[in-house]
């Protein structure tokens, strides 16, 4: 059985629905990416590693990471802290805002629950995925810890993967976020980049002078995410390969798209699916996930899907 750990931040969701009350459910990046590959991959071991409360919703998370078949053993608990949380807003033309309250989440002091013993249970994994999110999420004062422990596990072998997924407002400035994007981009096996990304905080806005930017990284497979239009693949240090995304004009929710897309084709490559295959089935994926609602779409319906 392969083992994959995934390191970030899941929030408590709070949606305002048609008849303006809030349904409550649970999301963040790295969870997506977890639920769409222990979906997807039943037969890998996937991990979450973050911190949450002591509080209610602490507990409903950690039974909702379970019946997503995600394992909790290094799910900490903190006793002071609780999860961050965030709303989304539909105004009246339909367009979905954001309001965030994380900055106390118990997840931003994972690092400090992770001692020798986790680091040698890490270091056991097949792959370690962590996003720009997460080393966002990370309290500064813990980020040499956060650099120290991927060293070790990269040095044991273990693939690592990264998602830029920048966000602007969890950094202080711009710079700070490259400093710590490039500390990712040297640590990285695995890249999986969108190109809104690198426009944002690159004024990078194509794969071409993506793949020029990334090159002295050495990164082995760079698989570049570009929306409805293409995913872009440079692996076993040939040619990029262009990859035509099908688009679906019946767009609900963008939310996840991403996410669901990493957490199958990284799913796909752990099970020795060809890195052009693995693209083609996470694409598929992802363009079902967003003609449905929510980050994290029907259990039931994704299955029936992902099985045809
Ligand atoms: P992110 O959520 O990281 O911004 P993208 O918007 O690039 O990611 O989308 C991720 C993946 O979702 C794309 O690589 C593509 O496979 C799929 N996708 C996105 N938009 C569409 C669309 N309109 N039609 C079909 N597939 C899409």
């Amino acid at each position: 059985m392969k083992n994959m750990f995934l390191l970030g931040e899941c929030m408590i969701e709070l949606m305002t629905t048609s008849s303006n009350t809030m349904k409550q459910s649970f999301a963040g990046d790295v969870f997506n990416t977890a639920v769409y590959l222990k979906r997807t991959f039943a037969d890998v071991n996937v991990q979450l590693v973050t911190a949450v409360g002591k509080d209610p919703f602490s507990l409903n998370m950690i039974q909702y990471f379970k019946d997503e078949n995600i394992g909790t053993d290094l799910v900490f608990t903190s006793d002071t802290k609780i999860p961050g949380l965030y709303s989304i807003q539909l105004d009246e033309h339909g367009e979905r805002s954001f309001t965030y309250w994380r900055e106390n989440a118990a997840a931003r002091q994972v690092m400090q629950h992770i001692q020798s013993e986790q680091i040698a249970q890490l270091s056991a994994g097949d792959m370690f995925f962590f996003s720009g999110i997460s080393l966002a999420v990370v309290e500064p004062q813990a980020r040499n810890d956060f650099w120290s422990m991927v060293k070790q596990l990269k040095a044991s072998g273990v693939q690592i993967v990264f998602d830029p997924n920048y966000r602007p407002r969890l950094w202080q400035s711009p710079n700070e976020a490259k400093a710590q994007f490039e500390l990712a981009f040297h640590a990285a096996d695995t890249l999986l980049p969108g190109i809104d990304d690198f426009e944002q905080l690159y004024a990078i806005n194509n794969a071409a002078d993506m793949i020029g930017f990334l090159a002295p990284f050495g990164i082995g497979e760079l698989i570049i995410k570009n929306g409805p239009e293409s995913v872009v693949a440079l692996f076993n240090q040939s040619e990029p390969v262009e990859f035509k995304v099908k688009p679906v004009t019946n767009v609900v929710d963008t939310t996840s798209a991403g996410d669901s897309f990493n957490g199958v084709h990284l799913g796909a490559r752990m099970n020795g699916i060809a890195v052009l295959d693995a693209i083609d089935l996470a694409s598929k994926s992802a363009a079902f996930v967003i003609q449905h609602k929510g980050a994290i779409v029907d259990k039931v319906e994704f299955n029936q899907f992902s099985k045809t």
